[in-house]
């Protein structure tokens, strides 16, 4: 599902985890500082770092959990430029056997931050090996097969492992464990959402207004990945009609051309409104059978749709199902019944 205010990185920006060219880098802040909101997040995190920089030892390993496009990868940067330890990144996915993360581990200098990204969708054969290199700093491989396999330990390099993922539930208890400093991030404010946009607007040499930037952080769902990528859209059709700044009104003339409409919600979060409302009579109903009704993949409703949506009050989830609150009838122009949840 590919859509301009979803949280996931999207094809042009996903280099930018590995190759480091993608846009996604340009707009990526550097420092604590430059990093807007996650107030009390950043504020243990950096006592964290601090502590482990003045002991030249390696931080604890982090896990960052919360919904795309908030800022896990951004952080597991900025941690490592603030201990000055090398940065390497790869993903759950892109592990495919023991191996691959055996030669990564065994490649790490000291104190070094290793960050695997969505590290829920790890292979278990994989996690296995993790789980002694976390505590131990060792790996234990296994060499040949059959009665004549044997172990063979090997000694690391201390490490971190910053691990991120969207879905903390889907990770194992052990994997769990071992981290010792998780962190959840939140969705950003308005205000916080402006001082993104003005940040990435100052670093594409874009002049934007106040009132233009919160325009556009008022519809980014929290999130700046999103604020990012609709100020870029506004930016192309104001550069499409000639205008110099991005203020107000030109925001919001390109938004609603984007049908990015004024709390945020685009096409598919409205389809997903309309079907719970018009087919189930606003729920209870099961995330497969919507999921169906408008033709997305059950994951993609969960992570992409749904998060905003609770969190925006739109919707329930109760024991029974998905439910829809009064929010989401009035959002759509109806009449809420009298027995829903307000
Ligand atoms: P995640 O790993 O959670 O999916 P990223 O760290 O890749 O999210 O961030 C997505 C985009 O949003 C990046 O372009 C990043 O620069 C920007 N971004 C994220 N958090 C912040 C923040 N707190 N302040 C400014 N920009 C941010």
């Amino acid at each position: 599902m590919s859509r301009l205010i979803s949280g996931e990185r999207q094809d042009d920006e996903h280099g930018s985890l590995i190759s480091e060219l993608g846009i996604d880098r340009a707009l990526r802040p550097q420092t604590f500082d430059d990093f807007v909101g996650q107030a009390p997040l950043k504020a243990n995190l950096k006592v964290f770092v601090a502590a482990a920089a003045a002991r030249r030892e390696s931080l604890d390993h982090v896990l960052f959990y919360g919904p795309p496009g908030l800022g896990k990868t951004t952080l597991a940067q900025i941690v490592a430029k603030e201990l000055g330890v090398g940065f390497r990144a790869t993903s759950g996915p892109m592990l495919a056997k023991a191996g691959d993360l055996a030669a990564i581990l065994s490649n790490l200098e000291p104190n070094d931050v290793l960050f695997i990204d969505e590290i829920h969708r790890l292979n278990p054969a994989v996690e296995e090996i993790l789980y002694p290199a976390m505590e131990d700093y060792v790996l234990d491989l296994i060499i040949g097969d059959g009665p004549a396999a044997r172990t063979v330990r090997i000694d690391l390099a201390p490490f971190t492992l910053v691990g991120a993922t969207t879905r903390a539930g889907l990770l194992s208890q052990p994997l769990r464990d071992r981290f010792g400093i998780p962190l959840r991030l939140e969705f950003y404010t308005p205000e916080e959402l402006t001082r993104v946009v003005i940040g990435a607007a100052r670093k594409l040499g874009t002049p934007v207004s106040e009132d233009g930037a919160m325009e556009i952080a008022s519809r980014s769902r929290g999130t700046p990945r999103v604020a990012g990528r609709l100020l870029r859209r506004v930016r192309d059709f104001a550069t499409a009609d000639g205008a110099t700044t991005i203020d107000k009104k030109a925001a919001s003339k390109a938004l609603a051309r984007l049908e990015v409409d004024q709390v945020g919600l685009d096409h598919s979060d409205r389809r997903y409104l309309r079907a719970l409302i018009e087919n189930y009579s606003g729920g209870p109903v099961g995330l497969e059978t919507i999921a169906a009704a408008i033709a997305e993949a059950r994951d993609a409703v969960e992570d992409m749709i749904e998060p905003y949506l609770l969190q925006q009050g739109f919707i329930q989830r109760t024991p029974r199902g998905r439910m829809a609150c009064a929010r989401a009838y009035l959002h759509l122009g109806l009449n809420p019944p009298a027995a829903i949840p307000p």
